[in-house]
């Protein structure tokens, strides 16, 4: 394994952190943060940067970028905005589904706008009902002529209420349970008899996770991603992605929490003395920094993998659980280091805090992914 970064992941690491370091100081994040808003002018920007179609093809206006420019491009976002590498998720990766199971017509109609961030994309597979179990979904899309009509509830489905597209998983075959039987359907979320509820939330403040109520909604049948009754793979394909972007994102979590644990404690005095100098604190960082290395090593290598093409579910789950228990880990650490100023609302520490939660639920929780882990070294 090679992990030497080309020149042109280095610049872009920089790029990604001028434009964090003009476009998002921390009194602007703050100002989404306490608003829980939808940074609207940011993504536009990130948009107008061409970010969104680094890992589409020149075809449709991206660039081609690999597992590994997508892991560096969301632990640089992430290390300094992590609901920003959220929102990053729901318009550079949800939308891939389309680029691998789409139709030409499909490449046609999405992908250039996913690039220039024209369309923006939600993912629902969780219902009410079907949560770690998600091959439980209940909601229907039954055809009628060249129509599908949806019917059901989902539920977290983050990004619905700002999105022009939801990818919807439904149950197409009803005679079939679990996974068989799932299509995926490109939903316009405009469409009549949709209803979307934002869910207020711990943290990732500013990217809603919503709600989503379909009574006899209406979707012409070329909007099927992938094929009838074939979205289980599409699924499998999106959560696969989805724990990189999340292994990545953690590890600029971690990164950031250490670089303000590490500030601060060569700041503050207590007992004459830097806090730094103190042993107890200085094995606490230390421990950051060891969190931080193998979230880094875990992230890199599975991105390699994606990029030899190898198959990585066992390490996609592996670098999913550790680096999210280990960004919150760092970021209680994070709180502690800082004493009653990190508990406080005027320090970044808390969002953290409260960000890092996140990561140990969504996207397959810490118990789903040792289970999956565990049933792949043969038990
Ligand atoms: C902020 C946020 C954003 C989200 N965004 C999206 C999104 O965009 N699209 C989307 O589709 N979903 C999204 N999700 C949903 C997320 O993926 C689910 O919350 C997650 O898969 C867990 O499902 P659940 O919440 O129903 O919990 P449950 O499945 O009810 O789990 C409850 C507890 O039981 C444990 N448990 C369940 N089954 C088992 C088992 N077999 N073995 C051991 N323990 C088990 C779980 O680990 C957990 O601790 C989001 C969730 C959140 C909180």
């Amino acid at each position: 394994m090679d992990f030497d970064l080309t020149d042109i992941q280095r610049q872009l690491q920089s790029m990604v952190t001028a434009f964090m370091e003009k476009e998002c100081p921390p009194a602007v994040i703050r100002s989404y943060d306490e608003a829980d808003r939808y940074p609207t002018e940011i993504y536009e920007k990130m948009a107008a940067a061409g970010w969104f179609g680094l890992p589409l093809p020149v075809a449709w206006g991206g660039t081609e970028g690999t597992a590994m420019d997508l892991a560096l491009m969301f632990e640089t976002i992430a290390k300094h905005w992590m609901a920003l590498a959220a929102i990053y998720h729901t318009a550079a990766v949800f939308p891939l589904s389309i680029l691998h199971f789409g139709t030409a017509e499909q490449h046609e109609r999405y992908l250039r706008d996913m690039a220039e961030g024209k369309a923006r994309f939600a993912f629902g597979l969780t219902e009410p009902g079907a949560g770690s179990d998600a091959g439980a979904v209940k909601t229907t899309a039954v055809q009628h002529g060249d129509e599908f009509v949806l019917n059901g509830a989902k539920v977290f489905t983050s990004g619905a209420d700002v999105a022009d597209w939801i990818i919807l998983v439904v149950r197409t075959n009803l005679a079939m349970r679990g996974s068989s039987g799932l299509s995926v359907v490109l939903v316009d979320a405009r469409a009549p008899g949709i209803q979307i509820r934002a869910i207020p939330k711990l943290g990732i403040k500013g990217l809603s996770t919503c709600e989503v109520f379909l009574d006899d909604v209406r979707v012409p049948v070329e909007n099927l991603l992938g094929g009838a009754d074939q979205g289980w793979k599409v699924v499998m394909q999106t959560l696969e992605l989805e724990r990189l972007s999340v292994a990545a994102r953690c590890t600029g979590g971690c990164q950031a929490v250490l670089e303000d644990a590490v500030r601060y404690a060569n700041e503050r005095k207590q007992f004459g003395q830097h806090i730094g100098k103190f042993r107890a604190i200085q094995h606490i960082i230390a421990d950051m920094e060891i969190a931080v290395q193998a979230s880094r090593l875990l992230t890199y290598r599975l991105a390699w993998m994606i990029d030899k093409g190898l198959p990585c579910a066992l390490e996609a789950s592996v670098a999913k659980v550790y680096t999210a228990e280990a960004y919150n880990r760092v970021a209680t650490m994070g709180v502690q280091v800082l004493g009653g100023y990190g508990y406080t609302m005027e320090y970044a520490m808390q969002r953290h805090f409260r960000d890092a939660k996140l990561y140990e639920i969504g996207g397959g929780t810490s118990q789903i992914q040792r289970g999956l882990i565990a049933k792949a070294i043969g038990l």
